[in-house]
């Protein structure tokens, strides 16, 4: 009781809750589950987090900012219902999972309330676009004249494309280069960024790559995936992310 103090280095992690994807009956349970590449934790863990999962119940977003130091909204092959960015019509490749999107947009709106580190990977770059009040391009092949292959071919561990980092942004401070070798696993993308919202990347072909909120202390969404750790680049975002937090939990 009155012995040396000895350092308790799980008080020092942040707390990153990382937002679940939702599966139907079928497969790992006959009943509705949760699902989640493990890669997105252990990524949290290796650069200093402490990851733990959110689940679907959107009444509790709230309680769940209140108990973590920063958000990151997770992907996965569905789609936000175009009627949330306010398209009338959705585009034959569009699947919604209405639930997960309830409950993402409400623990997404509850963390830029409360002022919390926010990283969108993917679906999530595009979830947050939309609750900051952006739009979305419902297929890039339909709606980019010659687009590159943002659904490459390749394994998902390897680069699909380069993204050019826009000079000036957080990201390019953070990644400390002007071009990365990217992931992409994508047939969405930003379309048009909500008010004050800064785009922060861009593939060779046009199409956004990534957006972030300068005036939040880290607001950001990447359309590829960081957590694979393919570019050096990729390694800085996740500690900046992991840093922010820290800080956060420190104040
Ligand atoms: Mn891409």
């Amino acid at each position: 009781m009155n012995g040396p103090a000895r350092p308790n280095t799980r008080a020092k992690r942040p707390v990153i809750g990382l937002t679940l994807d939702a599966e139907a009956a079928g497969g790992y349970s006959k009943f509705p589950w949760y699902a989640l590449r493990q890669n997105y934790c252990s990524s949290v863990a290796a650069a200093g987090g402490l990851p733990i999962a959110l689940p679907h119940e959107s009444s509790l977003a709230r309680d769940m900012v209140a108990e973590i130091d920063g958000l990151i909204v997770t992907g996965g092959a569905f789609d936000v219902d175009p009627a949330l960015f306010g398209d009338t019509a959705r585009h034959d490749t569009v699947t919604v999972k209405p639930g997960r999107t309830d409950f993402e947009i409400a623990v997404t709106r509850a963390a830029l309330e409360a002022g919390l580190p926010i990283l969108g990977i993917c679906g999530g770059e595009q979830l947050l676009n939309v609750a900051l009040g952006g739009t979305l391009i419902q297929h890039i092949p339909d709606a980019v004249p010659n687009a590159l292959a943002h659904e490459q071919p390749n394994p998902r561990d390897e680069p699909g494309h380069d993204i050019d980092i826009v000079a000036g942004t957080r990201l390019a401070a953070i990644v400390k280069t002007p071009r990365m070798s990217v992931n992409s696993a994508h047939h969405q993308a930003v379309k048009d960024v909500g008010p004050g919202i800064v785009v922060n990347a861009r593939a060779p072909d046009g199409v956004i790559e990534g957006i972030e909120d300068p005036s939040r202390p880290f607001c950001i969404g990447v359309e590829w995936h960081p957590e694979f750790l393919i570019d050096a680049g990729d390694g800085r975002l996740l500690a900046a992310f992991i840093a922010a937090s820290a800080a956060r939990a420190g104040s």
